[in-house]
């Protein structure tokens, strides 16, 4: 079941356990709960330190990490491998006294919750569902009243299909569908309704330059304002960004390949070493300058100050406006084509959007559904050579052109996508089980409205040599900002400038 090197790998976090731990294993006489049980058998024979005993658990074939202190349930159904056996592990360091990695405020908002029994339904070629996995995990480790389930769709196919599951992760709380795609710890704990108190910005100092956004533009303008000795700050809803949306990257100097979330790890650990205090958790919605200094406020009523900002809020996914986008969402209405395509094996699904990331999602879904439908509003596809020749290359794409699509139906989930020919004016309807939204990013400013800050007609932030807008005191840099390319080191360059330009800002006028 597991391979030397994995072996290698799991018995060196072993032997970082303090304490005992004990899989309670339930499983039967099938062929799914001989794999389990080989697989937990083997880690069993990894450590003195780790016992097995039988249990009777709701889902069969799966297992319960037990540690020897009060907290709450944690288990694995199905087989933890591919892109969920580093939550497995982290869940057996964790019931083993190793302590989660985690801001003191997300600590205190989880040991608040109260009782709940989660679920999160995962595919082990999802790279968005670990993090999720991995939170629920967390917050069962640090409260006693948390539960969490995780369940192997491939595994549990039946479960799956019962709940309408169409996109993972797809979280259950209590029974009922509670959220779906990608979630970060904050996020999940800003819709569990456990905002960071207000009080706890209360006693913050005067800044000297605080940043807002947590992507690499964010964090490498805090490393530079952090390396020139001045106090700052950084408030973001979330750490990592759209980088964390990738799976893999291989245009970093330095790095041949890389993968966003491990990337933006060691961006979070640098920044964090360097003594920058670091807000996660929490939306800026409002900035203005006072005489001699920016007035930052928060979604959560709390307000900060600053002798300089920099905003680095970066871009998201933009929406087309049809009926059944939003309300398909995570039923048919999908992003992630790593993540999501699996779901739609042997189906016919649509990608909307003839750009790079609509073509390589074309590609991608190629491989494992029955048919795609390529749907661009313009009369040519606009992604790079490349990767034109190579959809023309696959027999079961089709592309259209000059389509505009207008709705998307269906009975509880999409069966129907509705497009207009712009040519002719016809209306045409495509059966399909699936549709991948693939239509660019628009950047996150609209919270600057009423901050006098300049934009340009497509909302990004205008700015200069050094970063800085045209309120003084106030930079930005990043996909929120009007650079013509839209790249991570792009972010972090003009990241760094606007740091340097805050810095000098300072030097020159305080
Ligand atoms: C699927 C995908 C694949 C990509 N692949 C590559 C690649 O291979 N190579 C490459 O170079 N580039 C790639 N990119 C582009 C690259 O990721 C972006 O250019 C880069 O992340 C932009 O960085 P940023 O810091 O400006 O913003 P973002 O990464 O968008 O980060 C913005 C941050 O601000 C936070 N935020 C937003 N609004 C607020 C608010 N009001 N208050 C507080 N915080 C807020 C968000 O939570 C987020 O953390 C890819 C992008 C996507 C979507």
């Amino acid at each position: 079941m597991l391979d030397q090197n994995l072996k290698n790998q799991l018995a060196q976090y072993f032997d970082l356990l303090k304490t005992e731990v004990t899989i309670g294993l339930s499983a039967h006489n099938d062929e799914n709960s001989k794999k389990v049980k080989e697989f937990v058998e083997e880690v069993v024979g990894l450590s003195d330190k780790i016992s097995l005993i039988e249990k009777d658990l709701p889902l069969t074939p799966s297992f319960e990490i037990k540690g020897s202190f009060d907290h709450g349930r944690i288990i694995f159904a199905g087989l933890p491998l591919g892109h969920e056996f580093a939550s497995f592990a982290l869940a057996m360091l964790q019931a083993g006294g190793i302590e989660p990695k985690i801001d003191d405020t997300d600590k205190k908002r989880i040991e608040s919750l109260g009782q709940a029994d989660f679920e999160t339904i995962v595919s082990l070629s999802c790279h968005n569902c670990p993090d999720v996995v991995q939170a629920l995990n967390i917050m069962a480790i640090l409260n006693p009243s948390i539960n969490h389930t995780m369940i192997e769709g491939g595994m549990f196919q039946d479960l799956a299909e019962s709940r309408d599951v169409l996109a993972v992760p797809a979280i259950f709380k209590d029974g009922e569908f509670f959220e779906g795609g990608k979630q970060s710890l904050s996020s999940l704990l800003d819709k569990l309704g456990t905002k960071i108190d207000k009080g706890e910005f209360d006693n913050k100092e005067l800044f000297d330059t605080l940043i807002i956004g947590g992507g690499p533009a964010a964090a490498t303008a805090a490393i530079y304002a952090a390396r020139k000795g001045i106090k700052t700050g950084l408030v973001a809803s979330e750490f990592g960004g759209q980088v964390n949306e990738t799976l893999s990257i291989e245009n970093i100097p330095g790095f041949k390949y890389t993968e966003g979330p491990n990337f933006m790890a060691q961006m979070k650990e640098q920044v964090s070493s360097l003594g920058v205090d670091l807000m996660t958790g929490v939306l800026a919605d409002g900035i203005k300058t006072l005489d001699d200094k920016v007035e930052l406020s928060l979604d959560n009523g709390a307000k900060l100050f600053a002798k300089t900002a920099i905003i680095a809020t970066g871009a998201r996914w933009r929406l087309i406006g049809i009926p059944g986008e939003t309300e398909f969402r995570n039923k048919g209405v999908a992003y992630c084509t790593h993540c999501d395509g699996p779901l739609f094996k042997g189906k016919n699904v649509a990608v909307i959007g003839g750009g790079n990331s609509g073509i390589e999602s074309a590609i991608d879904l190629a491989g494992i559904v029955k048919h795609v439908t390529v749907l661009e509003f313009l009369p040519e596809l606009k992604a790079d050579e490349i990767l034109q020749k190579k959809l023309k290359s696959l027999s079961n794409v089709t592309v259209i052109t000059n389509a505009q699509t207008t709705g998307l139906y269906g009975e509880g989930r999409v069966e129907r996508l509705e497009y207009t020919d712009r040519l002719s004016g016809e209306e045409h309807k495509l059966d399909i089980a699936g549709c991948f939204i693939q239509v660019g990013l628009i950047p996150s400013t609209e919270w600057l409205e009423g901050s006098g800050i300049e934009k340009n007609k497509m909302g990004e932030i205008i700015t200069t040599k050094d970063g800085s807008t045209n309120v003084e005191r106030i930079y930005a840099a990043g996909d929120a900002t009007d650079t013509k390319f839209n790249q991570i080191v792009i972010a972090a360059g003009t990241g760094a400038t606007a740091a340097l330009g805050a810095y000098n800002y300072l030097m020159v006028n305080e």
